[in-house]
């Protein structure tokens, strides 16, 4: 049962802030990253177990080459230790670019008077859907800016839209969301829609650089979206993810902020975030920035991989903001998730939008716009495994990412499995020539890693694929 703190007359201490500044600057200015330590720490954490702060802020400290080369080899380590080999794979939908806040980075931004605004009606939601379905997605996050037109009622109803869409053999089979936080009601009413994971980026941890960026509207409250998660929980979303968007602030302090976040959420729900997003900033429309918090790649490569070890069992999703030459890097420190055939101006998936007003539409500009087709065959080429897999979900077996890092066999089991599962219906339904050939030789390769019974079922489960069935799991 969940604690109601208004049912005993006792201020509710979970909707505060739980950030304390001068706690994770602390951390960063006294934790002294000498080699032993480093490598105890990393050692920590390929036993699988979720770093303190302390110990977070003394690999965010490392340097020299040496060092961080062990930090980037034990996040390689742990991914292959606790992921395997699967990358998950989706795609962002723009359902509406309206928007009543002021965030000094974002195209959206309500005083982007050249931003041409617009939502979705329901047939273009459709034939955006279409167009994905078509393309061989799966797995969807619906993105809207924060504005009265996207009520709660509205988020819920395209969500239930988007699930009802199906052409040929194309549906989505997961639908999550990205956008404005709600009070507990307005999470009840989206999460009985059935969503997946909701999303909800604090952008900086750090309040007064939060007020800097944030001029106007409901998203100035620092502690309001702090813990929207907080009431997603309270309105039985267990499934949620955090994120910061690096640029903003010193990124040292907000993998902390990151750390903190997720402690608090495992400490008040005893289930963590299930995914950890880290966008880095991108070109939007007449950005105005401080330069001084620029993330590197280095020590963007150097963050995601101290994120990997300090999270262990924690989803970590790489868009499309990065460049495919990024992308190829990063992944390998442990990213789980990333986007393919990502399109971001609104209607762009089906071609609704005029040409002119393209470039006004799209809320900054990406660095990686190759096809799902494209990003798949890299996969396939490294040796990834690509999963449209959302089985969890549908079974009830929430927090999966849990699952996979601590239910022994879990993965061979299910996860990859699945994968290979997913990946026979793209290959059957939308992939052809070389790609498929290649797809299916990866196929064989991963079937062999299966126990004897388990590689017997899903062989028959491919034959049942190929005879023309659908959507078969474990
Ligand atoms: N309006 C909702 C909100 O602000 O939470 C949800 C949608 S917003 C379009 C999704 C995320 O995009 C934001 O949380 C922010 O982290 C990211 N974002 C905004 N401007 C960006 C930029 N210029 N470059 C990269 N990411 C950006
Ligand atoms: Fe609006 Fe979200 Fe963009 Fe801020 S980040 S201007 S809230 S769409």
């Amino acid at each position: 049962m969940r604690f109601s703190p208004e049912k005993l007359s006792i201020p509710d201490q979970r909707m505060k802030s739980f950030i304390d500044p001068d706690e994770l600057w602390h951390f960063i200015n006294n934790a002294k990253a000498d080699k032993l330590r480093v490598r105890e720490i990393i050692s920590k954490s390929l036993e699988k177990q979720r770093l303190t702060l302390e110990e977070t802020a003394v690999l965010v400290n490392a340097s020299g080459t040496d060092l961080l080369e062990e930090i980037k080899k034990g996040a390689k380590e742990l991914k292959i230790k606790v992921y395997g080999n699967r990358i998950v794979l989706f795609a962002p939908l723009y359902v509406g670019n309206k928007c009543s806040n002021n965030c000094k980075y974002c195209g959206f931004r309500a005083s982007n008077r050249e931003a041409v605004r617009k939502t979705l009606d329901d047939s273009e939601l459709k034939l955006e859907v279409e167009a994905l379905e078509d393309n061989g997605q799966k797995r969807l996050i619906l993105v809207y800016g924060e504005h009265p037109e996207y009520s709660a009622e509205y988020i819920a109803h395209t969500v239930k839209l988007v699930y009802g869409i199906k052409k040929g053999h194309g549906e989505i089979r997961r639908v999550n969301i990205n956008a404005a936080p709600f009070d507990i009601d307005g999470f009840r009413k989206i999460g009985e829609a059935g969503i997946g994971t909701y999303q909800v980026f604090q952008e900086t941890y750090h309040p007064e650089a939060y007020s800097w960026y944030h001029l106007g509207g409901r998203k100035r409250d620092f502690d309001w979206r702090l813990t929207s998660l907080d009431r997603a929980q309270e309105a039985g979303i267990d499934d949620v993810g955090i994120g910061a968007l690096f640029g903003l602030y010193d990124w040292r302090y907000e993998v902390l902020g990151l750390v903190r976040h997720t402690n608090h959420l495992e400490a008040c729900y005893n289930v963590g975030p299930h995914t950890i997003s880290f966008p880095r900033i991108k070109d939007a429309a007449k950005l105005n920035l401080k330069e001084e918090y620029n993330v590197s790649d280095n020590d963007f490569k150097k963050l995601v991989a101290i994120l990997r070890l300090a999270v262990p069992y924690t989803g970590l999703i790489l868009t499309a903001r990065e460049t495919p030459d990024v992308r190829r890097e990063v992944m390998e420190y442990g990213v789980s998730q990333i986007d393919g055939g990502t399109k971001i101006e609104l209607g762009s998936y089906s071609d609704l939008k005029n040409e002119e007003q393209n470039l006004n539409r799209e809320q900054f500009k990406i660095g990686d716009p190759r096809s799902l087709a494209e990003v798949i065959d890299e996969l396939l080429t490294h040796d990834y495994l690509p999963s449209f897999c959302t089985s969890c979900y549908r079974m009830g077996r929430t927090g999966e990412h849990f699952m996979e890092f601590s239910v022994p066999g879990f993965i061979k089991r299910f996860c990859t499995p699945n994968a290979i599962l997913t990946l026979s219906e793209y290959i059957c339904d939308y992939a052809s020539g070389e790609l498929a050939e290649k797809g299916w030789k990866v196929i064989d390769k991963n079937l062999h890693t299966l126990e004897d019974g388990v590689m017997r079922t899903t062989m028959e489960k491919i034959d049942r694929i190929k005879m023309g069935e659908r959507d078969l799991y474990f």
